[in-house]
């Protein structure tokens, strides 16, 4: 018999049923109905205001405030009829949360009376006291206020609660003097700096009509579901977003039978649920399947312009989890819940293209197209090889860390697979081999036809962190808790820089009286001599290629949070995006610091918690167990039983082992280190993490020992299984 408490909620999750399921609305009823898309400014605004909003998304630069004023007036309209009495800019702190500041629609009268009222000034400019925002020591050196501004290229939303309807304006957050207290800004900056290179490349390969070029991102997102039942009664789900206790389940992953089995049917009404949501709010959730590990799922939307999927994938994340609590269920968005079981990953797709080229990363028809795609695949390896260690870091979080390097999920090297083919084209190119020089031209290079990339899943090696797949690449290093702007910054900006580099060089060899195929053809090659050392097509997960990566290929291995940080702090990357005018050095010490605190705060947190369980819960069950066995035991001998009290003592060993571990733990838990941002995170990592690992040891050791009926923590096999 399970502990009451654990009955209980067995018996209550016995009860659930699917919730009732509206019928499915045919989709263009509901597609984007709640979002203030182009066809509907096209249809709310004069002509000439409609043309000025659409030139400045288009091309960027200011809205005047005359215009402001109307469009506001028109939003306001749309959004009162909808139900709205209140609006919110909605800003993403360094946090990987969403933040909103709500205000009302309203203006009270001299006369006692009321209107609504929204201008062009208060839609483009908010000023949330941010003052609770982590920035990293900018805001006291600076000044105290922050703003926000509306990022006119992410539209406008409703989002509806069952506390009424509230219209969200995506904004930027910046400090009074600019620097950014947002991951939204620094995106903004890296598309723009990716676009002013790519023109540049395009341009000089030939192209007359270039039009501007957008970084793409569509993310996977992976996801746990327990129930609330259950969830209710763990501490650690609740306050570190894992359990850090739990005994491995007897059935755990090793049948591979979840894996893109049939959907249990609360979670497919849960689904539908959520994807209803999305499509109201104009995100293209497509793909939603299990993941390997029981109680696992993931659900993908469409790519789309990566500020946009950006701010979609953090709504994704927000109506996840609201939804599931309706459904009762916990959605757990950490990167590892459960232990010896597969963690969560948000695989980030990205590639980049505007409207005349296309998708600069897929492969053309012509040998133009050809020639253009390797440049711009060769700027990618590139950037990957100058700036593995900044992937890695921009990777980097307590929870990702249980995640890299596991046999699960990439390792934290950074490597690039480019599949066989593409590999054996950058080979042909390096080896400076031609496949037949009759034709001249693009023929020099051996790319006059490049071989059809296959994009199904069968070619993907999932061992690697950063992968071409066909017409993008994947990373797929990123956690499932993360916010991928982050990510994005950083390749956005790593592929300006190197395409600056690929252009200086064309221009160059260009000027020394070199045609355009035979500079390229040089450029191609320097790449591969210089950074070939990135491109890594076999198993990731190998000893073999840890030795080789480190030792031969002189890659570096950042195994956790703690070394993967400081990379922000090195000379080469802050010159990196102060050169591409991404990030400016106050702002990328401000996001070191930041980052850092979250990352020991992370891990103080679950020590914290750690040690209230063993103390309050765990103990107390051991030692209750210890009393009955030695009582019954007394009772037997009193018989004149023969016993055996081997399992006493290794209960009351047991015990003693965890009890010396949690002494330790709070005395280590206590050692400050004054701000010091890399000595705390170094304590975390090397002496509290390693000791929670020891008292868990023990807990869950005892977990197989204690009396089930004593033992007040759902196991894995519940959590994982029932539903
Ligand atoms: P898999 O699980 O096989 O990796 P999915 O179909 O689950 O593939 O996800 C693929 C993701 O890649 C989708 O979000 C898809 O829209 C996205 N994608 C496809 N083309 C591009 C592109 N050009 N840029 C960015 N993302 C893309
Ligand atoms: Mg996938």
């Amino acid at each position: 018999m399970p502990h009451p408490a654990r009955l209980a909620a067995l018996q209550a999750i016995q009860q659930r049923r699917p919730l009732d399921c509206e019928p499915v609305e045919p989709l263009a009823d509901i597609w984007a109905s709640d979002v203030f898309t182009l066809t509907r400014m096209k249809n709310f605004l004069p002509k000439d205001v409609f043309k000025a909003v659409r030139r400045v998304i288009r091309d960027g630069g200011k809205l005047q405030l005359s215009v402001a004023d109307v469009v506001a007036q028109a939003m306001k309209d749309w959004a009162v009829a909808e139900g709205a009495h209140y609006y919110a800019h909605v800003f993403y702190p360094l946090t990987n949360s969403t933040a909103e500041k709500h205000d009302g629609f309203i203006r009270p009268r001299g006369d006692g009376q009321a209107i609504h009222e929204f201008s062009g000034k208060l839609l483009v400019q908010g000023e949330p006291d941010g003052s609770s925002f982590p920035n990293g020591g900018i805001r006291s050196t600076f000044e105290a206020r922050g703003y926000t501004a509306w990022d006119i290229t992410s539209p406008a939303y409703l989002m509806r609660t069952a506390n009424g309807v509230t219209l969200c304006i995506p904004t930027v957050f910046v400090s009074w003097t600019g620097e950014a207290l947002d991951k939204k800004t620094p995106l903004l900056r890296s598309n723009a700096a990716m676009n002013r290179q790519a023109q540049r490349l395009l341009r000089l390969l030939g192209n007359e009509n270039v039009a501007p070029v957008n970084s793409t991102c569509g993310a996977e997102q992976e996801y746990f579901l327990v129930d609330t039942q259950f969830a209710a009664l763990r501490p650690d789900l609740l306050l570190a977003g894992r359990t850090l206790f739990g005994a491995p389940s007897p059935k755990g992953q090793q049948f591979d039978d979840h894996y893109f089995g049939a959907i249990p049917e609360r979670v497919q009404v849960f689904m539908q649920d959520v994807e209803k949501q999305l499509y109201r709010l104009g995100i293209p959730a497509k793909t939603r399947h299990n993941e390997v590990a029981p109680g696992q799922f993931e659900i993908a939307p469409v790519h789309e312009a990566a500020n946009v999927a950006t701010d979609h994938q953090q709504l994704i994340m927000t109506v996840l989890r609201s939804t599931a609590k309706r459904h009762g269920f916990n959605c757990l968005l950490h990167e590892k819940p459960f232990a010896g079981i597969n963690g969560s990953g948000k695989h980030v797709n990205w590639s980049v293209g505007n409207s005349t080229q296309g998708n600069l990363l897929d492969p053309g028809k012509t040998p133009h197209d050809n020639l253009q795609f390797l440049l711009f695949c060769a700027a990618v390896i590139r950037g990957v090889h100058c700036n593995g260690p900044l992937l890695r870091a921009v990777v980097a979080t307590a929870g990702n860390d249980h995640r890299l390097g596991a046999n699960e999920a990439p390792p934290a090297i950074i490597s690039v697979y480019l599949g066989q083919q593409l590999e054996q084209v950058f080979q042909q190119i390096q080896r400076g081999e031609s496949t037949d020089s009759t034709s001249g031209g693009l023929m020099r290079i051996g790319v006059d036809s490049l071989p059809e990339f296959p994009k199904d899943a069968g070619d993907r090696n999932r061992t690697s962190p950063f992968a071409f797949t066909g017409n993008r690449f994947e990373f797929r290093a990123v956690g499932s808790g993360q916010s991928v702007a982050g990510p994005l910054v950083a390749m956005n900006t790593v592929l300006a820089d190197s395409l600056e580099w690929i252009s200086d060089r064309l221009e160059s060899e260009m000027g020394g009286g070199q045609t355009l195929e035979q500079a390229a053809a040089s450029v191609l090659k320097l790449v591969m001599d210089l950074h070939g050392a990135a491109v890594f097509g076999g198993d990731g997960y190998s000893e073999a290629w840890h030795r080789e990566a480190t030792e031969e290929r002189c890659l570096e291995n950042l195994r956790n949070t703690a070394e993967a940080l400081p990379v922000l702090q090195r000379a080469e990357v802050r010159e990196l995006f102060q050169r591409q005018a991404v990030i400016s050095p106050v702002e990328l010490e401000s996001r070191y610091e930041v980052y850092g605190e979250q990352y020991v705060l992370a891990i103080e947190v679950e020590a914290r918690v750690a040690l209230s369980m063993v103390r309050t819960q765990i103990s107390p069950a051991v030692q209750n167990h210890l009393c009955n066995m030695a009582m019954s035991l007394q009772q037997q001998q009193s018989l004149g039983v023969q016993v055996e009290d081997r399992v006493v003592h290794q209960l009351a060993d047991l015990h003693l082992r965890m009890d010396n571990h949690a002494e330790a733990l709070e005395g280590e838990l206590h050692q400050v280190h004054n701000g010091d941002t890399a000595a705390s995170m170094n304590h975390c990592a090397g002496v509290l993490l390693p000791r929670l690992l020891q008292l868990r040891d023990a807990v869950d050791h005892l977990e197989c020992l204690v009396d089930d009926d004593q033992w007040p923590l759902p196991s894995y096999r519940e959590m994982l299984f029932v539903r």
